[in-house]
């Protein structure tokens, strides 16, 4: 007679598969939906990239809102050439890993580049950018501007990915415009006190980061906020959207407006949702994205309570203290790894030190346009500097944005 194996306790099978899951991908499904006033809001979905192109094996997926202000074309011209401006910041032959690791420095780059190249059409216009890389459980959020990238995880924590470069709600992005030559300041028509957001002066943008705004100010900077983060295998649920949305609704009421619900269908309950708060008083988009366990049909349903079955096995008390303390760290409640975290508008801060040598020619490749360079005229000797190898228009571009000086030719 055959004895029954012995019980292996929940807990046990949890952990041992919190050790060897992560392994099989996840699904990502995704939804979008929008309503124009002025028509400046775009969106770029390729759910289908590979990091070496022939090979699934390698693919990730690349969702991105870009929010125009005073014309079109910035938003247009960011949406075609980002994302290649980007890739082309990182190394060839990456492993995952590796890949992985470079993408924060290549989203500055990227970004920065896309700015410069703008720049050099002379056209006025500029836009937000929220750009979401997601590579199996990691995703990485690059942003300028105030278009938000939210999370809901599994355990019903709702938190931001993104920071809002709003001068009115962002006090160390005003010092900095402040300090790089900008006047900060309100409206004022009547001479009396000033109206509306704060804006900085020339220009009155209400923003302090963008993609393009080539007439409002050097500092006026495309150096994106970057986070990246790692999902436990339960997934989760991304919720990218323009301004609409969020002057409409806070991060939580949109995760709760649409919970449950598979991702198309949800990207509309969010917009209509803001609609119904608000009516409709500027180009509303969203796009919801979910990353689902492999086999799922859609993302399970998220636990009423916020502690569910799972995290409270594994965390135990120490989970329902941090909850208290801090609801939307995500660290703190073990529902997410944080990879990355950095916003210093400083490039120097943001390309790290490493010289990158072509040692095939012996030219020094530049850190942000990625063009080969023999001589290295960009890095005058008398003004030190601790960064990596840029050549003579992107040092011009970095000086600039420091309040040094323009880096338009005239
Ligand atoms: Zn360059």
């Amino acid at each position: 007679m055959k004895t029954k194996p012995p019980l292996v306790p929940l807990g046990t099978l949890i952990r041992r598969e919190l050790r060897h899951g992560n392994v099989e991908k996840p699904t990502v499904n995704h939804g979008q939906a929008a309503l124009a006033k002025k028509g400046e809001d775009y969106f770029l979905i390729k759910p289908d990239c590979e990091r070496i192109p022939g090979n699934p094996s390698t693919s990730f997926s690349v969702f991105a809102i870009f929010d125009g202000h005073n014309g079109i074309s910035a938003a247009i011209f960011a949406k075609e050439n980002l994302l290649n401006n980007i890739l082309s910041a990182i190394p060839q032959g990456c492993a995952r890993e590796e890949w992985l690791q470079a993408l924060p420095r290549a989203l500055v780059a990227g970004f920065v580049k896309t700015d410069i190249e703008f720049q050099q059409k002379g056209e006025t216009s500029g836009t937000t950018v929220t750009f979401v890389v997601i590579d199996g459980w990691t995703i990485t959020v690059a942003s300028v501007g105030d278009s938000r990238c939210i999370l809901d995880t599994q355990a019903g924590v709702v938190s931001l990915l993104t920071v809002d470069h709003r001068l009115e709600e962002n006090v160390e992005e005003r010092e900095r415009v402040t300090a790089s030559g900008g006047e900060v300041g309100r409206l004022n028509i009547f001479g009396g006190d000033g109206v509306g957001p704060l804006r900085c002066w020339p220009g009155g943008l209400c923003l302090s980061r963008s993609i393009g705004d080539t007439d409002v100010g050097e500092f006026i900077v495309p150096i994106p906020h970057v986070k990246q983060v790692k999902l436990s295998n339960s997934g989760g649920r991304l919720i990218i959207a323009s301004d609409g949305i969020w002057d409409a609704l806070s991060s939580d009421v949109a995760a709760q407006s649409c919970r449950g619900l598979p991702a198309e269908l949800a990207a509309k309950l969010v917009v209509k949702e803001a609609l119904r708060s608000r009516g409709l008083k500027d180009d509303t988009t969203c796009l919801v994205v979910d990353i689902i366990p492999y086999g799922y049909p859609v993302l399970p349903p998220t636990p009423r309570k916020k502690q569910n079955l799972l995290t409270s096995l594994i965390l135990g008390k120490k989970f329902q203290n941090s909850m208290n303390k801090a609801p939307n760290k995500l660290s703190a409640v073990g529902v997410v790894e944080e990879l990355f975290e950095e916003g210093s508008a400083m490039l120097a801060e943001r390309l790290g030190k490493d010289l990158a040598l072509n040692s095939n020619s012996g030219m020094f490749r530049c850190a942000v346009c990625q063009a080969d360079h023999d001589d290295v005229s960009g890095t005058p000797s008398s003004q030190p500097w601790e960064g990596p190898m840029l050549c003579s228009k992107c040092r011009r571009k970095k000086d600039a944005m420091e309040g040094k000086r323009s880096s338009v030719t005239t």
